[in-house]
């Protein structure tokens, strides 16, 4: 895992914050790992301005889960929070990294949310992945626009196009998240927030949140996603249980 390449990938998940992509699509990143595909995540910021926690402690936490998740590797842009914006400079900052990368899905925030930079964040990696596929924009490097393109939710859910079963890697995905200790850790020096104090806490709604998603379609956790587009189905019998 390293923090500086940009190397080949299947997956590429985006995250206004460094533990936004846990949150919202943790199992299914840890799924993927596990089916063998590359997974590797973008925090476009720091978290600076988060209650606990310093950018160095949560680059770390960042670091640990994305070794929790098996990721090929994890940047962080240290774009400012509470500050994205879909500038042209920024915008070809993640052309650049989508080109070199060549995921075949890209996971980004859901485009409604009571965060401001979740939905700024969805904005700015929709404009960057439908530039990466425009010849005239960066011309030196190849263009390249992935195929798919798929919403997780974080602090307000919309209605999933798809649910996936993630029950066997809920287990990742809690650890992955409590990885983030600065945020969801109960610490001495830690101010209670909402991520961190009570039955209400962040993690208690996450998985309250999976668990219904789950027992939706019949598994025990699911997450859900939603496109702007539809969704292609190569093969019907799969939806019914049938193998091809
Ligand atoms: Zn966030």
């Amino acid at each position: 895992m390293t923090v500086t390449a940009t190397s080949n990938i299947d997956i590429l998940a985006i995250g206004a914050h460094p533990d936004d992509v846990e949150v919202g699509a943790g199992g299914l990143m840890a799924k993927f790992n596990k089916l063998g595909l590359k997974t590797a995540i973008i925090d476009l910021s720091a978290g600076e301005l988060a209650t606990n926690g310093t950018p160095e402690i949560r680059g770390q936490e960042a670091l640990q889960a994305a070794q929790v998740l098996g990721l090929s590797w994890r940047k962080c842009l240290n774009l400012p929070d509470r500050g994205l914006k879909t500038s042209r400079l920024t915008i070809d900052k993640l052309v650049q990294i989508i080109r070199e990368s060549r995921p075949r899905l890209i996971l980004c925030p859901y485009w409604e949310d009571r965060h401001p930079d979740h939905v700024q964040a969805a904005r700015l990696v929709e404009e960057s992945w439908f530039d990466a596929g425009l010849t005239k924009i960066q011309a030196q490097i190849k263009p390249y626009r992935p195929p798919q393109l798929w919403h997780y939710f974080l602090s307000r859910a919309g209605e999933p196009k798809f649910i996936v079963d993630v029950s066997d890697y809920y287990e990742i995905k809690r650890e992955a998240i409590l990885t983030h200790r600065s945020q969801f850790g109960r610490q001495a020096s830690s101010q209670e927030t909402f991520l961190n104090c009570g039955p209400g806490s962040m993690l208690a709604i996450v998985e309250s949140r999976d668990r219904f998603l789950g027992s939706s379609i019949g598994y025990s956790y699911g997450e859900g996603f939603t496109t702007r587009t539809p969704l292609a189905i190569d093969n019907p019998l799969g939806l019914m249980g049938v193998p091809r």
